[in-house]
């Protein structure tokens, strides 16, 4: 491709396209790719990067699998479309599939994406303690820190504020409370002590605010783009407990952790937890179609049989379950089965582990938390106050990894006072070459780089 055409690229993308979350800057413009294939992208001038975050935590196949692209072609020639008010056979096939992995508790509801998969969580549980005899319960809690989506539900959901605070009021009823960060946990206390006292500020929570009117809780089970905060099992013993207490639904959201990416098919279960909703986006498709996944226990779902006028789900959206993207998402799965994915990302989680300890020495490497083929490094100016990194020491690294060929995150700019953990989320089906260069590009710039080392 000539340079003449690219930059004409990249100036139509600025006189026209409007970018997610960036912020407008004349001086680095987009990247525009061109080109992408296992764990690797070409961008318009050729160069090609590793993709260390698989897009938005979700390419987990990697990209260019052309047996995906057929599974679609095939369906589009064969059924192009009908909405999920009827049926069709990938949506069967697919909900078979998933209940495969959840021991056939649940009923699969489709939608678009994960923000819409958490709207539909919201909706259920608030109509199921309707049509259970409790009306009054329609409030959701969950964690500072955490991110459920864009639209107004999911939003108000989230716990970060600075993705918030331009489009309040938001919806009601939806509080928070102090996620398990147990590096920031008080001296002297271990990591279970907090992580028990964690759990309690929910059940405090549900007193406080009268026991009667708690639809749900909803979390993820670790908080993934808020940080990489991975809980210690009790918590989420305890946070099971405190549901089935007072009879609040456990929303699990599985739309980052779903699919392989923490070590497991579904990252809650490496806990003792059975959720009442689970809700699944990204990793379902691999991104290569929109598809999300509502999975809701099937005796919540009993109660949407009843005979009354108006007991059923009145939620309808047009794409939600696309034959397409379903018979995609099956082969997305067999692909990850036939590879062994979620082995794989468990064996890569302890690679990561054994070949970064060392960067714990780091003068500013204040926590290396890892879970499968996902990691969030803690950047601190200073271990001792544990004073978060400035956002021109992590923005250094990540440009430093980035003019090596590897892209890798952070946790946006999203989180007040803490945009300070590095973030890494391969595809799984990254080679172990692949997996060599990530982990020598991220040792090479953070110990071989005075600037960032100061
Ligand atoms: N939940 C979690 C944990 C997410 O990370 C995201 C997106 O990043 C969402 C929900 C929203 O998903 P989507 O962007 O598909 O609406």
């Amino acid at each position: 491709m000539s340079t003449i055409q690219t930059d004409t690229l990249v100036e139509r993308d600025r006189q026209n396209v409007w970018h997610h979350i960036s912020p407008y800057n004349e001086a680095s413009p987009p990247t525009v790719f061109t080109e992408a294939k296992g764990a690797w992208m070409t961008d318009h001038k050729g160069n090609k990067v590793l993709d260390g975050m698989s897009g938005l935590w979700c390419v987990n196949v990697g990209y260019g699998r052309e047996e995906l692209a057929k599974a679609a072609y095939d369906q589009m020639i064969k059924m192009t479309y009908t909405p999920m008010t009827q049926s069709h056979q990938p949506a069967i096939d697919l909900a078979e599939k998933l209940n495969e992995y959840l021991d056939d508790d649940y009923m699969i509801f489709y939608s678009n994406s994960g923000s819409d998969a958490n709207e539909v969580a919201f909706k259920i549980a608030r109509q199921y303690h309707q049509q259970n005899g409790e009306p009054s319960r329609f409030k959701f809690i969950s964690r500072y820190r955490a991110y459920h989506g864009s639209s107004m539900g999911a939003l108000s959901a989230t716990g970060q504020a600075l993705r918030k605070y331009k489009y309040e009021p938001l919806v009601p009823g939806f509080l928070h409370v102090a996620p398990p960060d147990s590096y920031r946990r008080p001296e002297g206390m271990s990591v279970e002590e907090f992580n028990i006292q964690k759990a309690q500020e929910f059940e405090e929570k549900i007193i406080w605010e009268q026991k009667e009117t708690i639809a749900g809780i909803i979390m993820e089970p670790l908080i993934t783009g808020g940080g990489v905060i991975i809980p210690h099992p009790v918590y989420m013993e305890k946070v099971q407990e405190i549901c089935n207490k007072y009879g609040v639904l456990l929303i699990i959201d599985e739309v980052i952790c779903g699919f392989g990416r923490t070590g497991k098919m579904f990252g809650h279960m490496h806990y003792k937890v059975k959720p009442d909703i689970i809700s699944m986006a990204k990793g379902l498709t691999s991104a290569y179609l929109p598809l999300s996944v509502t999975a809701v226990r099937k005796d919540i779902y009993e109660t949407f049989k009843k005979s009354e006028e108006n007991s059923h789900f009145r939620h309808v959206n047009t794409f939600g379950g696309n034959p397409a993207a379903c018979a995609l998402a099956l082969k997305n799965l067999e692909i990850m089965e036939r590879e062994n994915l979620v082995a794989r990302s468990a064996e890569l989680g302890k690679r990561l582990q054994n070949e970064l300890a060392d960067l714990n020495d780091h003068p500013h490497v204040g926590d290396i938390r890892i879970k499968g083929f996902l990691m969030g490094i803690e950047m601190v100016e200073d271990k001792e106050t544990k004073e978060p990194a400035t956002n021109e020491r992590v923005g250094k690294i990540i440009a430093e990894c980035r003019a090596k060929g590897l892209i890798i995150g952070k946790n946006g700019d999203t989180v007040a006072g803490y945009n300070n953990i590095l973030t890494l989320s391969p595809p799984l089906s990254c080679t172990d070459e692949d997996v060599d260069f990530i982990i020598s590009t991220i040792k090479d710039v953070l110990n071989h780089n005075t600037l960032i080392r100061d």
